[in-house]
């Protein structure tokens, strides 16, 4: 109920040097004020910054020197009066703080409640208040700038302008209904038919930015193939390395399978080094070798590795004919020794597959490796910030009903049939398109979209 107010830790639980504990709704001012010792006992004022003490309530006890900040609707995050205590980051302290505040008052804020009073007084649109989740989980450079335009309202401005386009083809139809068939004119009708072809074209445009720019936000899972030795390891250390990521063992079979997160060309990956693909007759390793081939099977990249220092063996035969029909870069590693495999050799075996030349022990090539493989996952244009893309399923799916809705009118008004169907396709189009900023929305939606917020936020 927007009426209560609402109570939350908005830190990360754990200790640090300052905590904050939040509150929105009428009476955030009254509580605050009612636990803070300051020389004067007069009500909080917006916009200002009071130092004391804050006690505990019940009790009276002393628990922290804290600073209050004071907002006054509908000028504040919430739209609401709102207040946060800055305490010294202690998670039983901040639990104090937050039981007095709901002692005297207050109710604890469900998961993402803060940001969805927001949406609900205006403060923001629904597709902004999601990029607030998506820039607080954003786990590289390209993420947060795709999260911080989406919450800037680049998506909702364009989607906005699509819809009113919508609309404006069916107030088109819509007058043109009252005329009697034959009256209808033909111009505005092919009018209507371009503008609709012209609002799905740029709709398809932004449908098929979703997958490349998913991969920003979820990451990627890369795989290292290749014999025994060539060097896979030693690369993956290499990546990690430059990257400063945490190594994890993960119990293998024939060796310990090791992964590391790391971030290539601003794409969050997880890079697995799988046991080499070697031909063999233990049935541990045909094990691992299945591994293997199971991991290249569910990799959204495979990094081939073959050593330039010793002459192609059958064993890289196998590895080409595991990279057939797979998103993959070709490593001739090892570039710092004498070369008995010349890279057009490779490039003979593997086709169309990039070939990178580099050495793992070295560093050397390490660069060239990361933009072929970004390439790869985002298309080659990893920094191309002012392009408005689709991150979200729900946006996606929402764009792609609107298309489905288009295209039906598109197909009607070529069949000439009759105006009101047009507009009827046509509204279904603008409302789906309104449900990615909100403007049409329901209970369940919003229900869903804050559910994945922490509380607090
Ligand atoms: P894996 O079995 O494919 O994982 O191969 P490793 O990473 O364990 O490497 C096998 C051997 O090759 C090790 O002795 C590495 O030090 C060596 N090695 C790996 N990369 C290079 C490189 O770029 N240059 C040189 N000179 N040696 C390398």
């Amino acid at each position: 109920m927007a009426g209560e107010t609402i109570a939350a830790i908005a830190t990360p639980p754990g200790q640090g040097g300052v905590a904050i504990v939040r509150l929105s709704g009428p009476e955030s001012h009254a509580i605050v004020a009612t636990l803070l010792r300051r020389d004067a006992g007069a009500p909080l004022e917006p916009r200002r910054v009071y130092v004391g003490r804050l006690v505990e309530h019940p009790g009276g006890r002393t628990l922290d020197e804290v600073l209050v900040f004071a907002m006054r609707g509908p000028h504040s995050y919430t739209g609401e009066d709102t207040a946060e205590i800055h305490c010294h980051g202690g998670s039983v302290l901040t639990r104090r703080i937050l039981e007095s505040a709901l002692a005297s008052g207050a109710r604890a804020a469900e998961p993402g409640e803060f940001t969805r009073r927001a949406f609900v007084n205006g403060r923001m649109d629904l597709a902004q208040a999601e990029a607030v989740g998506e820039l607080i989980a954003a786990r590289s450079d390209a993420a947060l700038r795709l999260a911080w335009s989406q919450l800037d309202g680049q998506l909702s401005g364009r989607v906005d302008r699509l819809r009113e386009a919508v609309v404006s083809a069916r107030a088109l139809c819509e007058a043109s209904i009252d005329f009697p068939e034959d009256d209808v004119p033909e111009v505005e009708d092919g009018r209507v038919a371009r503008e609709l072809g012209r609002v799905r074209g740029e709709l398809e445009a932004l449908a098929a930015t979703f997958e490349r720019a998913r991969v920003r936000f979820e990451g990627a899972r890369v795989v290292l193939a290749g014999r025994p030795n060539v060097g896979k390891s030693s690369l993956l250390n290499a990546l990690a390395g430059r990257e400063r990521a945490i190594v994890t063992p993960v119990a293998g079979t024939t060796r310990d399978v090791v992964e590391a997160t790391v971030t290539i060309g601003g794409v969050p990956a997880v890079v697995t080094d799988t046991a080499g693909l070697g031909d063999t007759a233990d049935p541990i390793e045909r094990l691992g070798v299945e591994r293997a081939r199971a991991a290249i099977a569910d990799a959204a990249c495979v990094v081939a590795v073959f050593d330039r220092s010793q002459p192609l063996e059958r064993a890289d035969g196998l590895v080409v004919e595991a990279l057939v029909g797979r998103r993959a870069v070709a490593v001739l590693n090892k570039r710092d020794l004498p070369a008995r495999t010349g890279a057009a050799e490779l490039r003979a075996l593997v086709g169309a597959t990039a070939v990178v030349e580099l050495s793992a022990l070295s560093g050397d090539g390490l660069a060239d490796l990361e933009a072929a493989v970004a390439a790869l996952l985002v298309g080659g244009d990893p920094s191309d910030d002012d392009e408005v893309v689709l991150f979200r399923v729900r946006h996606w799916e929402a764009v792609q009903r609107a298309v489905a809705e288009l295209r039906r009118a598109e197909e009607a008004l070529a069949a000439h049939r009759p105006l009101d169907l047009v507009a009827a396709d046509l509204t279904a189009a603008a409302a789906a398109l309104g449900t990615i900023t909100g403007a049409v929305t329901s209970e369940d939606v919003l229900d869903r979209v804050f559910a994945e917020f922490c509380i607090g936020k």
